[in-house]
């Protein structure tokens, strides 16, 4: 097979997709006979990476974090590997045939639209790393950087006549944007106040259990997180759900919503299911993540419409042969960047074994055993509440505020992404 190229395709730039393409080109491709033989193509439909967990905080102004570091190039991140390695296609991917072990994708250099001409490739190996969407447009990718920017520009002109501001969703996403906003509209109660007053904009989170935080963190953080939020002027409505929003779509970019006007961020109508209803000058929807496999067979899905994951070996066994998926898109864990770090040198490993398997170099014996992935389910979870206080634990320890401020709400972990885009997180192969 001297002369064939053998592409691994990683569908996905971001957490899991950057990391798995660095990994392998740093610690499987050098182990493969015939190296050159192999390339690494990366398909993803916005040029540039982003620090996702910073959007609560950088959707509000672009002065809050480092721009810099908050967008950052993708192409250049992989100049370092021999020519020929690596290649980025800008574009998103179509359709997967994992019978014929090809990728359909539309690429953003002829227009990327659903009307440009379709492009294929064949992979030998292929990694699935497309993760997960938002309904709100402020928190992804919608496809690439340009649509974010231009819906942050949107949710900012809205922004200063807002005098009130309903989130639905006391999860991590909901709880650190309306700390956020409330901080930066509000300011905060002083020392001995529990709450402020009279906040000039009135801001509410919604969420359906009787507590925020569900699933995250235990009750005394999440009481001391609503506690929080009141001395930056958030209210918490609890044990009940958002049932509608008039207009229809509002908080959305949907192409229906799209015919109707604007309504990104535009005065809406919250009915929640108490019967209860709530006019907002902004309505922001931080519930319901859409995993984005939208591109593959619904045999290859499991019950919650992730890729169906052996979550040992992050193999897709339905799929054949060296076929992954790894992060938020993955079964094989819980959505967090910390889980993504422990997946991608099992990905590596595991493909390297597979890669050597079929290149005759060695058999099943001589390979070894599979790594195995470990879920890592303890209690770990930082969540900033505003510029300078938050909860948190980690590994099951409940961490101070100063801890939270220190390690995330500072800058939003940008000071952790500089060596994730360029790989230096993965020069010991982890
Ligand atoms: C607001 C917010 C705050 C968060 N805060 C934290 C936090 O503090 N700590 C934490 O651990 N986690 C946090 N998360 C979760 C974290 O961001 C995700 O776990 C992480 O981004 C997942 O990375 P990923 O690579 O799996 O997928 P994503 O980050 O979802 O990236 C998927 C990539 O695939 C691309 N893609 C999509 N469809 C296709 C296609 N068809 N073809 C090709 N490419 C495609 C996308 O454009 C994107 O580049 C947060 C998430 C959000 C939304």
């Amino acid at each position: 097979m001297a002369g064939t190229q053998r592409n691994i395709a990683v569908l996905g730039g971001s957490y899991g997709g950057i990391s798995a393409a660095h990994n392998i080109l740093k610690h499987t491709l050098p182990h493969l006979p015939e190296k050159e033989t192999y390339q690494v193509v990366l398909i993803s439909p916005a040029s540039q990476v982003m620090c996702r967990p910073g959007c609560p905080r950088a959707l509000i102004s672009d002065d809050l974090l480092d721009q810099s570091r908050f967008f950052v190039d993708i192409a250049t991140q992989f100049e370092q590997y021999p020519k020929g390695s690596f290649r980025f296609i800008q574009g998103t991917a179509t359709e997967l045939d994992h019978q014929s072990r090809t990728v359909t994708y539309s690429s953003a250099a002829r227009g990327g639209g659903e009307d440009s001409k379709p492009e294929r490739i064949s992979f030998y190996a292929l990694v699935i790393a497309t993760g997960a969407s938002t309904p709100s447009p402020l928190f992804s990718f919608g496809p690439d950087e340009k649509a974010l920017r231009a819906s942050w520009a949107r949710f900012r002109r809205a922004l200063p006549a807002a005098r009130s501001i309903v989130v639905a969703g006391g999860g991590p996403t909901g709880v650190e944007v309306a700390g956020e906003l409330g901080e930066y509209l509000n300011g905060r109660a002083g020392y001995f106040r529990s709450k402020l007053a009279s906040p000039k904009v009135a801001i509410t989170v919604v969420t359906s259990g009787p507590r925020i935080l569900p699933g995250v963190l235990r009750d005394s953080l999440a009481e001391k997180a609503e506690g929080l939020l009141a001395r930056v002027g958030v209210t918490v409505i609890k044990n009940t759900r958002v049932a509608s929003v008039a207009p229809e779509g509002a908080g959305t970019d949907s192409e229906k919503t799209k015919l109707d006007g604007d309504v990104l961020a535009t005065k809406t109508t919250v009915t929640l299911e108490n019967g209860e209803t709530l006019e907002a000058d902004i309505y922001i929807p931080a519930v319901g993540m859409k995993y984005n496999t939208g591109f593959v067979a619904q045999s290859l899905l499991a019950a919650d419409g992730r890729i169906d994951t052996n979550a040992s070996t992050l193999r897709v066994d339905k799929a054949g042969p060296r076929v992954y998926a790894v992060g938020d898109v993955s079964s094989a864990a819980r959505p967090a960047v910390h889980s993504i770090l422990g997946q991608i040198p099992v990905l590596s490993a595991n493909l390297k074994r597979d890669l050597l398997i079929e290149a005759g170099v060695q058999d099943g014996k001589t390979a070894g055993e599979d790594r195995v992935f470990k879920e890592d389910t303890s209690e770990t979870q930082l969540v900033p509440i505003g510029q300078s206080k938050g909860v948190g634990a980690f590994s099951g320890w409940a961490v101070p505020s100063f801890f939270v401020w220190l390690i995330k709400g500072r800058d939003y972990w940008l000071w952790t992404t500089g060596n994730l885009w360029s790989g230096k997180q993965w020069i010991k192969e982890g």
